[in-house]
């Protein structure tokens, strides 16, 4: 059996952003289309550690029927370590016989991908001529919403905080605030982005229809929004059934009773293909929370050794 493996390095060549917003784009509008099957993921958390393991399974049964999951292991002290705190592979299999096809580095296609499905949320529900951007957060994940972000809005302004002074400026292009509320302050759109399981958004610093894109946080314990925001918002989400099992930044809010289930208006798919209403005007706060879906990964995966197949990239193991 031959299985092509791509490297980190090979991801990030493979995967331009442009590219990977179109095929989150696609991916998202056929989860909507009920077309692939994505279960929750199984989180594996050792008693007492600081690091788990998520499992993140997918299938898709036409045009061409494929297994995927990606393995991802994260360890929030990775960074002091000089290495990305989301550590794993992508393996894609045949849809059919279940032969294992290519193993593909994970901590690239976090990174992009995450980033990436932003940008389509930010282009479906930020409002039209949207300049200014607030970043939360300096870590792998805010380097990659900037670069997703530029990508679909013409940015005059980007302003960032992060709890440890100094590391906004090795953003590059971004005006480092002195506190949280100091970037947000007149965004019209603010990506939270930081391991943070308190809030880090405070609704009176937020403009009148501003845009956030939610992304840390992906667990029901922790949060980055506090309720008052999450009352006032307009909920979308990647996928429902994630929201309502992993995001902390809906369970806290409602189990505090300031929300309801009704509180959310729909996944981004939804949007995408006009089943569910958008923004519905332009003072309208939006909320886009992500936890991340294993049909991201599938088709971000499938995108690269695609791209790997036709010119020969990465290297063929006989497994
Ligand atoms: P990094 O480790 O690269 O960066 C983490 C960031 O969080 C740093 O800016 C750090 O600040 C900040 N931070 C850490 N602890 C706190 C705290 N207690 N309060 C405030 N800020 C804090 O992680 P990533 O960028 O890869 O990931 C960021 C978040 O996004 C994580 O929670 C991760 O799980 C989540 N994520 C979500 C995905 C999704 O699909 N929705 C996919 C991938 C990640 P500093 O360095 O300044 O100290």
């Amino acid at each position: 059996m031959s299985v092509l493996i791509l490297s980190e390095r090979d991801v990030e060549r493979l995967l331009p952003m442009g590219e990977c917003i179109a095929a989150m784009e696609g991916a998202l509008s056929a989860l909507a289309r009920d077309e692939l099957h994505n279960p929750l993921r199984t989180v594996v958390r050792p008693p007492g550690s600081p690091t788990l393991m998520g499992l993140m399974p997918a299938h898709r049964s036409s045009p061409e029927p494929r297994y995927s999951l990606k393995t991802i292991c994260i360890a929030p002290d990775n960074p002091a370590l000089g290495l990305d705190s989301h550590q794993g592979f992508v393996a894609l299999f045949d849809g059919v016989t279940g032969v294992l096809q290519a193993l593909v580095n994970a901590s690239a296609i976090t990174a992009i991908r995450t980033a990436a499905v932003s940008a389509v949320a930010t282009r479906a529900l930020a409002r039209a001529g949207s300049r200014e951007l607030a970043i939360l957060g300096a870590g792998v994940q805010a380097r990659s919403h900037l670069a997703a972000l530029r990508e679909v809005f013409e940015l005059e302004r980007i302003r960032g905080w992060s709890r440890t002074p100094g590391r906004v400026a090795e953003l590059g292009g971004v005006e480092e605030s002195s506190s949280a509320e100091e970037a947000v302050r007149g965004a019209d759109v603010v990506v939270t982005a930081t391991n943070s399981a308190e809030p880090v958004l405070r609704r009176p610093w937020l403009k009148e229809g501003a845009h956030v894109n939610a992304v840390g946080s992906s667990v029901p314990s922790a949060r980055e929004l506090d309720s008052e925001t999450m009352a006032a918002a307009a909920l979308f989400a990647d996928r429902r059934e994630s929201l309502v099992n992993e995001a902390g930044d809906y369970l806290v809010p409602l189990r505090e009773g300031v929300i309801g289930p009704e509180h959310i208006r729909g996944d981004l798919g939804e949007v995408l293909i006009g089943a569910v209403e958008g923004r519905r005007d332009d003072a309208e706060l939006t909320v886009f929370k992500s936890l991340g879906l294993a049909v991201e990964d599938l088709a971000a995966a499938e995108h690269v050794v695609r791209r790997a197949r036709a010119e020969g990239a990465g290297v063929e193991v006989d497994l």
